[in-house]
């Protein structure tokens, strides 16, 4: 079947899974969801233009345009390894808890002086996204960077046995879908198991030095480790200031302003500027490229709106960013005022690490810190000196009524909130 399979992908104009995005002679794939039988799309899809339709109902099927598998996504998956392995390629893995997608842009700017390179784009890091991205491969690309998002133990290594990395880059560990996990101790196994396969592959490790277990882990999996960010590294860097962006002096001794704030991302920065200077990028022009950068998104932006300062980080938020983005903002000078909302996929901690974020809150220089959702109650009852609102709505009506001026504005949560539309408040 994969035979048959492939070459009809070798004569679409790519893979799409999704009717409203298709293109001419796309080949489709029909993915069920929780709620939905993607098979009934199928005669839509041929309508669309599509070339073929790749079922797994065969009761759907009309003429050999569709093509019956017993499961569309293990067919995807399938289909994009075995593509994958039509290529002699770096294949760089990029996952961790916080940072995958700035880092992966990073690298993919950085490498891009030097090569031909293709990246994940936006955050397709999932079972889908990186079969979606691996199909993308054409005999131009000369170097593959895969984001890996993971939910539980079990995801990275599945992922891994799809694109097969080379390389591979743990971004940090933290507290981060912990539901899934289980806890901490899930998550650096869940993560490390792109470490294990890489190892198997008798690949190169990219490693945070500033993380000890993955030093540990790294060293006794590997043979060959390239380290970052600190003064022993194979590439070290200094962060000079993180107001209002990250300005660092390089290997090289050459000062870089950047438009990325939060001084995590210092981090991100010298794990691509290492990638860079391991695959032989010169320094200047890879630095050229982290210059250059502007995160997307409403990842770590800065909005200026009137005399306001808005750091825009309502992309997502867990326990560990959620930390460094207040510490972070906390550095800034001026009248600050913090609107912090839910962080979800805690499972049994989602209490605890909310309340640990209300007393982070109350030790900080802050000016005002407001805490909207559900789960951000308990971090009200750890700063009583702050302000609660469990709905967004009169949140944006009270923020209207302050008529800030002058102010600094972290505004950070998880996806699910969409704190961004807060920005019309101001
Ligand atoms: P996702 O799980 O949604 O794919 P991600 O790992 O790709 O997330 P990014 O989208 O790059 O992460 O960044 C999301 C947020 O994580 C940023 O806005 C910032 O608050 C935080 N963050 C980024 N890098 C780091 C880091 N090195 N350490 C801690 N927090 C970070
Ligand atoms: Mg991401």
């Amino acid at each position: 079947m994969i035979d048959q399979l492939y070459s009809v992908y070798l004569r679409s104009t790519g893979v799409s899974t999704d009717t409203r995005t298709l293109q001419k002679d796309n080949l489709w794939f029909a993915l069920k969801g929780p709620n939905f039988n993607a098979n009934k799309f199928a005669d839509k899809a041929l309508e669309l233009g599509a070339c073929a339709v790749v079922i797994d109902d065969p009761a759907y099927a009309r003429d050999n345009r569709y093509l019956v598998v017993e499961d569309g996504l293990k067919a995807l998956q399938q289909l994009a390894n075995h593509h994958r392995k039509q290529f002699n390629i770096p294949v760089i893995g990029i996952t961790g808890s916080n940072g995958k997608t700035t880092t992966k842009e990073l690298v993919r700017d950085v490498l891009a002086r030097k090569f031909r390179v293709l990246a994940t784009l936006g955050n397709f890091n999932n079972h889908i996204g990186v079969p979606l991205t691996l199909l993308r491969l054409t005999a131009n690309t000369e170097m593959a960077i895969v984001e890996m998002g993971a939910n539980f133990v079990g995801d990275i290594a599945q992922l891994c046995a799809i694109a097969e990395p080379t390389f591979g880059l743990i971004t940090n560990i933290g507290k981060a879908h912990l539901e899934g996990f289980g806890g901490i101790e899930g998550v650096f196994k869940g993560k490390t198991e792109l470490y294990e396969h890489v190892a198997k592959q008798g690949g190169v490790l990219f490693v945070n030095s500033r993380n000890q277990r993955l030093m540990e882990k790294a060293g006794r999996l590997v043979s060959e480790i390239a380290t970052y960010p600190d003064k022993d590294d194979v590439y070290h860097a200094e962060l000079i200031d993180a107001q209002p962006f990250v300005k660092l002096r390089a290997r090289s001794g050459k000062v870089v302003d950047t438009q990325i704030s939060g001084s995590y991302n210092f981090e991100n920065i010298c794990a691509a500027l290492c990638i860079g200077a391991y695959f032989g990028v010169p320094e200047n022009e890879a630095l050229e490229a982290i210059a250059a950068y502007i995160p997307e998104n409403n990842r770590s932006q800065i909005k200026q709106l009137g005399s306001n300062t808005v750091v825009m980080d309502a992309y997502n938020a867990n326990p560990t960013s959620m930390a460094l983005a207040l510490q972070n903002f906390a550095a800034k000078p001026g009248y600050k005022v913090a609107i912090l909302g839910d962080m979800f996929e805690l499972g049994e901690s989602a209490a605890e690490e909310h309340a640990a974020v209300g007393s982070l809150t109350a030790g900080l220089a802050l000016d005002q810190v407001i805490f909207c959702g559900e789960l951000m109650k308990h971090a009200y009852e750890t700063n009583e000196k702050a302000e609660y609102f469990e709905d967004k709505q009169e949140l944006a009506t009270y923020l209207k009524g302050l008529q800030l001026q002058d102010s600094q504005i972290l505004i950070k949560g998880s996806r699910g909130m969409s704190l961004e539309t807060l920005l019309e408040s101001f």
